[in-house]
């Protein structure tokens, strides 16, 4: 079984019956030096009881034949062991159980002849063999397995009944011709064929069920294992989620403390009764300012709120012309352009495909771009939004001559409430929420934002999104 071995062993890349199978060739080679022991005890047993009734020469030949092919396959083993696991080693590993068995076999055959043939009752002792290849090999290659021994047995009984083979008495028995009595020697090789094929397809049976078994143990193992994976992965999205809410929630806690405080000071001097009623103007006109910011706070942080729920659910989405978006959008804050002098250029390709978005939101993106580009560029400067297609997606830019992003800052603008060093001094006002807002929808709808910058030349936001259909 896969089990036995080490607990600790990955089992995911492995062959069942191919771990089983190595592990059992030196078990093989183990039993083999055990058989050996017990031959040689046996003969030196035969020469103490009988000596000179057995043919220690030859028996001893094929003793140490045994030996030198098992030290053979001890080191073959090792090799096998070492070398990488999959279809070939698996293969090898066949040929190997193969190959001793047949020797073994033929070593059997070889001892039985020169200790008695048919008449020996170590003729039993083909059986282990049987049992030995049922376990280890495929049923087919166990079949042909007891098929050689009854042949190799048979022909040890035929070959000394005719006189081809000299016959050698098993001292035991004295002189008897048992050999040569025709019924008996029929009958010891019919029994012993027939054990050899039942103990074969019995063991075999067996052995496949429990192979199969193995196999659906380790397919099983491995779908645990993957699922266990998964629900790793799960896991360390939902802390990192986690994480990021925590993150989140500092960032807001600290943004809104701000305004909040700078309100208190400002209502305690005016209500300490010693600034004069022009003091108390300017203070309440502060008050009214940053009345007016933390509202605007309050509704981006809604907004983003609402994205991010957006990302979680399935939003509902329809199909959009994003160039009417477009337009409608371009006509509010052109006034807001004009004001500040700024050159706005409009460029749309013609008959462009609709997107899978929501107008509401797709409005919010424009708007946000639009009105960062007009913010963050100097009177005189020019602001140009394009909207083109390509054969998958819906290409949206929105261009500007103005103060630009520091490279470092680059990556961090998407970043909630991040702005970087030279955009608030231009603009005091700002939450650095509003880009975020505009990721997360964008990414919501499978599309993507870039943004290139060169500071105090300008910048260029690009929106991709995925054409509708296609
Ligand atoms: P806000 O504009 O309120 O600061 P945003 O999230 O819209 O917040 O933008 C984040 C930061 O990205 C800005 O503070 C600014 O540093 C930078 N930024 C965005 N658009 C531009 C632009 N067109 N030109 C220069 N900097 C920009």
């Amino acid at each position: 079984m896969t089990g036995s071995g080490d607990p600790n062993r990955p089992v995911e890349n492995e062959i069942p019956f191919e771990t089983e199978l190595i592990e059992r060739l030196d078990w093989l080679i183990r039993l083999r030096w055990l058989a050996v022991l017990g031959t040689g005890a046996a003969l030196v047993l035969a020469y103490l009881l009988y000596p000179g009734g057995l043919r220690l020469g030859p028996l001893s030949a094929v003793t140490t034949v045994i030996i030198l092919y098992n030290i053979q396959f001890l080191f073959y083993a090792r090799t096998l062991k070492q070398s990488h696991g999959g279809a070939g080693r698996l293969r090898s590993a066949t040929q190997f159980a193969c190959v001793q068995i047949i020797l073994d076999l033929l070593a059997l055959a070889a001892l039985i002849h020169f200790s008695g043939g048919v008449e020996n009752p170590m003729a039993v002792f083909f059986v282990f063999h049987t049992i030995i290849a049922s376990i280890l090999l495929p049923q087919r290659v166990s079949f042909l397995m007891a098929t050689l021994a009854a042949l190799l047995f048979a022909a040890v009984g035929i070959l000394e009944y005719t006189g081809f083979l000299s016959h050698y008495h098993l001292p035991i028995l004295g002189e008897t011709e048992l050999y040569l009595n025709t019924p008996y020697m029929l009958m010891v090789v019919g029994v012993l064929a027939l054990s050899l094929w039942l103990v074969a397809y019995m063991t075999s049976s067996i052995s496949v069920r429990l192979r199969e078994r193995d196999r659906e143990i380790a397919q099983s193992h491995q779908a645990t294992l993957a699922k266990s994976r998964e629900l790793e992965a799960v896991n360390e999205r939902l802390r990192r989620i986690d994480a990021e809410r925590t993150r989140f929630m500092t960032l807001v806690t600290h943004e809104l403390r701000a305004p909040i405080n700078t309100i208190h000071t400002c209502v305690e001097l005016a209500l300490a009764g010693r600034a004069s009623p022009q003091t108390v103007q300017d203070i309440l006109e502060r008050v009214k300012k940053r009345t007016i910011e933390l509202s605007e706070l309050i509704s981006d942080l809604l907004r983003l709120a609402r994205a991010r729920e957006e990302a979680s659910q399935d939003e509902a989405l329809a199909l959009v012309q994003s160039e009417d978006v477009l337009h409608s959008v371009v006509q509010l804050m052109k006034t807001e352009a004009d004001n500040k002098d700024l050159f706005l250029s409009v460029d749309i390709d013609p008959g462009l495909a609709p997107v899978r978005a929501n107008a509401d939101r797709l409005k919010l993106v424009w708007t946000n771009l639009l009105s960062n580009a007009i913010k963050y560029t100097e009177p005189g400067g020019i602001v140009a939004v394009a909207l083109k297609q390509t054969p998958e997606h819906l290409v949206g830019t929105v261009r500007d001559t103005g103060i630009g992003i520091p490279p470092e800052d680059q990556r961090r603008i998407f970043e909630e409430f991040y702005r970087a060093e030279n955009a608030r001094t231009v603009s005091p006002v700002g939450t650095g929420v509003g880009l975020s807002i505009v990721q997360r929808i964008i990414e919501n709808w499978g599309g993507q934002i870039l943004v290139e910058s060169e500071l105090g030349l300008g910048s260029k936001f690009t929106i991709v999104l995925p054409r509708a259909g296609v």
